[in-house]
């Protein structure tokens, strides 16, 4: 059943917005309400769960209004009700009246023309009509004098270099009949859509209660529609502290990667049980961290909201809040920096997240210098352990965070299974029990299309700083430093650095700078001996 949106129809109605579109959208809608409500009620009653039989009695009876507007509008309608012409013929029977007067003056117009015609001797004469002189006579200049040697019947009203137009006192009085009839039937069309809407209007309430069954019908088919083409399954809701999804996977991100036809998506376990509550995610950018917080987060909205969810199997203890900081962004109208807007979150979740509560946190202290953010997350991670003790999924790519599960007995290290294949990496995209050793950052600036000078120097820097500080953070996460390095030896100390990267090959430059099709075959030629030329210049 398709049904056109009766909510939006309703309230441009009920605005004084409305044109008879709207109220065609009012008919359609109600008849496949009353479609529905039908087949609803052709089931054994007793089988239909609560809710179904609430949405059988919304759904409502609206035939006395559908049929009214049934055999009120034309299959075409204007946009505005003032451009008239959308009632259709035997709704009303004055209407009809005007219709048929304008309709029969029309044709009386036709005879006029051939009377005219014969009486002139003018067998191409014309009767036209348009919006500035109304209804008139037209023949070519040759012909028009033999109009005019009828001055008792023709009456001059216009020459043009390729016309000469005519009226008559017959066709005067017949005009003015038509324009009044077509008149007082768009007055007539006007008074009788207030009608219609004010008879849809008397009903308002019942037919938003409507319009309500039909959204609510509209979200529970599609879910039910994409759990059963998705393979979802049913999950089981505790009282407990549960957090148990098997072989989990995100709603859109599966759905779209198979569409584009970018390969399977990797279903994911999470258990969030009291032992292993708090999840520090580490893992390579692009490994899939983000989407696995999301995708958890999102079974559990699902599941509570009583739908079956992406996952072979889910059980869940009841949320009382479900928290959610991801992604950067700013609130520069109200003062806000994205940092602030980190920070601002994070507050509100360690301030109301409870034992009962879900809590992903992707990516911490992102915004600020390396060891506050650092610093940061790791206070944040200790908090929601021992204070909130909400069941939590953080992913960070600070990886000396994961030297707090020497701490935090609960705190569950998990990773994102990457393989290296001849220099490069390969994402497995699959949560596995463990620790990323690092980030793989560089190697995803070069995906994205970094400059090879710049690659190069970010590898030589990282090299250097791994060096120099990798011992300290590790220190600093095992409680054993209070006082992070400062600053970055980028600027305490010069770091020894490779060569800088070669420079540029001219032949490369020139070739770069060539574009093919718009050589001739000739130029090409000579663009080959440049550029061997400047080869052996080197
Ligand atoms: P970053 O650290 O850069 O934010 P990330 O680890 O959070 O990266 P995501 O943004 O979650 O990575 O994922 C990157 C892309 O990898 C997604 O857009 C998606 O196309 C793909 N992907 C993520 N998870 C899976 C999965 N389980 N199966 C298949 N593809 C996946």
């Amino acid at each position: 059943q398709h049904s056109p949106d009766l909510e939006r129809a309703l309230a441009r109605l009920a605005l004084g917005r409305g044109g008879p579109r709207d109220l065609a959208a009012l008919r359609d809608a109600l008849v496949a309400a009353d479609a529905i409500r039908s087949s609803l009620l052709a089931l054994p009653q007793d089988t239909l769960p609560g809710l179904w039989q609430a949405i059988v009695q919304q759904l409502g009876d609206h035939a006395a209004l559908v049929d009214q507007l049934a055999r009120a509008l034309k299959p075409e309608l204007p946009y505005l009700a003032r451009d008239g012409g959308f009632i259709a013929r035997n709704f009303s029977p004055p209407l009809d009246e005007l219709l048929t007067l304008r309709d029969d003056s029309q044709r009386l117009i036709v005879g006029l023309q051939q009377n005219y015609a014969t009486a002139s001797g003018v067998p191409t004469l014309k009767i036209k009509h348009n919006n500035v002189i109304g209804y008139h006579i037209e023949v070519t200049p040759q012909h028009a004098d033999k109009l005019g040697a009828q001055p008792e019947l023709f009456i001059h009203r216009q020459s043009l270099a390729n016309a000469c137009r005519f009226t008559t006192v017959e066709l005067n009085e017949l005009e003015r009949k038509i324009s009044e009839a077509a008149g007082r039937a768009l007055a007539l069309e006007l008074q009788l859509f207030a009608e219609l809407t004010a008879a849809a209007l008397d009903r308002l309430a019942p037919l938003r209660a409507t319009a309500q069954a039909l959204a609510q019908l509209d979200v529970l088919l599609g879910l039910a529609e994409t759990a059963r083409l998705e393979g979802y399954c049913r999950p089981m809701l505790t009282d407990g502290l549960d957090f148990t999804v098997t072989s989990g996977q995100h709603p859109v991100v599966a759905q779209a990667l198979r569409r584009s036809g970018g390969g399977d998506f990797i279903a994911n376990d999470c258990d969030l049980g009291a032992a292993q509550r708090l999840w520090l995610l580490t893992g390579p950018n692009m490994a899939g961290k983000s989407t696995f917080l999301r995708q958890n987060a999102l079974i559990a909205v699902l599941a509570q909201m009583g739908s079956f969810v992406p996952a072979q199997a889910a059980t869940i203890g009841i949320i009382d809040k479900l928290f959610s900081r991801v992604g950067a962004a700013d609130d520069l109208a109200r003062g806000r920096s994205t940092f602030m807007v980190e920070m601002v979150e994070t507050a509100a979740i360690l301030h109301q997240a409870t034992a009962r509560s879900l809590v992903i946190l992707d990516e911490i202290g992102r915004g600020t210098a390396t060891y506050d953010g650092m610093a940061l997350a790791s206070a944040v991670m200790e908090h929601l352990h021992d204070a909130n003790q909400a069941r939590a999924l953080f992913a960070t790519h600070y990886h000396e965070l994961t030297e707090l599960r020497t701490r935090l007995p609960a705190l569950y290290c998990a990773t994102m299974k990457i393989r290296e294949w001849q220099g490069n990496i390969i994402f497995m995209h699959a949560v596995i029990a463990g620790v990323a050793d690092r980030s793989y950052g560089i190697h995803v600036a070069k995906l994205a299309g970094l400059p090879a000078p710049v690659i190069a120097r970010a590898e030589a820097l990282l090299q250097a700083l791994e060096q120099q500080h990798g011992k300290r953070n590790q220190q600093m996460m095992a409680g054993q430093s209070a006082k992070p390095a400062p600053e970055l030896p980028l600027f305490a100390a010069p770091v020894a650095l490779p060569a800088s990267p070669p420079p540029p090959n001219p032949a490369l430059e020139k070739l770069a700078a060539l574009n093919p099709d718009e050589l001739t075959p000739k130029q090409a030629l000579e663009a080959l001996y440049a550029l061997k030329q400047v080869l052996q210049d080197r």
